[in-house]
């Protein structure tokens, strides 16, 4: 009698450096690979449109280079915790393996699951495979955690350095017959009325082979120029490697190890550093997404929200051309340049005092790349109630920001050269009056966290 192994994949949809799958095939048993769609469970956030389809695709990616490698992948529907219990019982396994992620609600799941099927006596073990350090690894002199960046990311440098990563197995002993799977058309994971993604198809092939190779290209091509590139929109020098980290199908061990010794490579390891950071600060703040960090913040007088300001800023309709220009590349591709996303998403909060609550709502359900860390906590660094945030008080003119990085307008030209003219507000006014509903934040005194 084989006693099969699970391995659950959540946002590692990789066969690399999978520590997870590794443990599997070390066990010498038939392997069953699931994925579970889970939008059910208390705390769960549903994907946005654009993470749909990225899923939609990567898993289509890998479950045929899974069923090459002599496995298959099982795909089931609703709450985790029912539906993991419910592929034991079907296949008869005694393991189960993943690994780990770190959002509040995710480790309740997470953690529930393995007291539960330990106590039916089975075989469980999580791993690190999406972070190069734990979170509650990486601590300051005092035992405490980080809310500032570079002691963060110089602790992690002192640390050992990330663990080398796995080759990716050349053949499966996958269960056979493989237990019953969703069809993944049935999810309806990809636009249809209207089919909004040919944007994104033009743009992105997802999966872990694409992802491989653009990993190679940036190293071999870009990395050379990226400090001294990575600012300008136009200049294509940053890896574009977000949504590939986001879904997983690169390891941050993998990229990191590859990209070590590169010229350059300090900057950009870096910015890996700030994704580190981001799920540093959730994994110790769950509530990253809807409540203000610095809770001085509760008491910003957002004024009552115009919808029309908001749609033309979600439109790329507001008359700032790299404003626009920045929401159509989004609304296209499912991507925004990071100096872009800084300047729309302060335009947002700072020249239409919106809640960034709004903003973030808005590239969760657009960015191909939307994760529960990085895009809540790049929010309140905007908005200034973050970690390490910038001051509110320094409002970006987002006129002078396309003169300094886009100075010959090519991205604008790219993105925006049919968007309206006439500015929706004056900039020079609406600084003033975020500047005015600041200082009702540094009056007031903070509310205990
Ligand atoms: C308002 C706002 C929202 C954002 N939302 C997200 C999001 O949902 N998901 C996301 O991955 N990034 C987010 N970012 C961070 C950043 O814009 C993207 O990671 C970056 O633009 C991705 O492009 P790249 O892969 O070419 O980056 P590169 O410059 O090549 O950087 C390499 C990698 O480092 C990481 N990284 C870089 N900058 C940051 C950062 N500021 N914070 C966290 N990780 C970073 C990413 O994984 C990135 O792929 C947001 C930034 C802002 C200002």
């Amino acid at each position: 009698m084989s006693s099969p192994s699970i391995v659950w994949l959540r946002d590692d949809l990789r066969l690399a450096d999978n520590p997870a799958l590794r443990a599997a095939i070390d066990r010498d048993e038939p392997i069953v690979v699931l994925y579970v769609l889970d939008e059910e469970s208390p705390g769960i956030r549903p994907f946005g449109g654009a993470a749909r389809w990225w899923l939609h695709h990567s898993l289509a990616s890998l479950s045929g280079r899974l069923h090459d490698l002599g496995a298959t992948l099982t795909l089931r529907r609703g709450p985790a915790e029912r539906v993991v219990r419910e592929a034991v019982a079907d296949t008869g396994a005694s393991a189960v393996f993943w690994n780990r992620r770190y959002g509040g609600a995710e480790r309740d799941i997470d953690a529930a699951l393995k007291t539960s099927l330990r106590d039916d006596g089975l075989e469980i073990a999580s791993f690190a495979g999406s972070l190069l350090h734990e979170p509650w690894t990486v601590k300051t002199g005092s035992g405490t955690h980080f809310s500032v960046f570079t002691p963060f990311w110089r602790a992690c440098l002192a640390l050992p350095a990330p663990r080398a990563p796995l080759p990716a197995p050349r053949s499966l002993n996958g269960l056979s017959p493989g237990p019953a799977s969703d069809d993944l058309d049935d999810w309806d994971l990809l636009p249809t009325r209207p089919d909004w993604a040919g944007g994104l198809r033009d743009t992105w092939e997802p999966g872990e082979p694409a992802a491989r190779a653009r990993l190679r290209s940036f190293l071999h091509d870009d990395i050379g120029t990226y400090d001294r590139a990575r600012d300008e929109p136009s200049a294509g020098a940053t890896s574009l490697l977000s949504p590939r980290l986001r879904w997983g199908e690169l390891s941050p061990f993998t990229v990191w190890h590859e990209a070590v010794d590169a010229h350059g490579a300090a900057g950009f390891l870096s910015e890996l550093g700030w994704r580190e950071f981001a799920w540093h600060t959730v994994f110790h703040s769950p509530d990253l997404a809807t409540v203000n960090l610095r809770r001085q913040f509760d008491a910003f007088p957002w004024p009552p929200l115009d919808p029309a300001q908001l749609a033309a800023w979600q439109r790329g309709a507001t008359g700032i051309p790299l404003v626009d220009a920045g929401m159509r590349e989004l609304w296209h591709t499912g991507f925004m340049h990071n100096r872009v996303r800084m300047v729309t998403a302060s335009f947002l909060v700072k020249n239409l005092l919106i809640d960034w609550r709004r903003g973030e709502e808005w590239f969760w359900d657009t960015l191909v790349d939307a994760d529960g860390a990085s895009n809540p906590f790049n929010w309140q660094w905007v908005a200034g109630s973050g970690a390490d945030a910038a001051p509110y008080f320094r409002v970006f003119n987002p006129d002078l920001q396309a003169k300094k990085f886009d100075p010959h307008g090519l991205y604008i030209s790219e993105w925006a050269a049919d968007a309206p003219t006439e500015p929706i507000v004056d900039l020079a006014a609406t600084r003033k009056a975020a500047l005015a509903a600041y200082d009702v934040v540094k009056r007031s005194s903070p509310a205990p966290s």
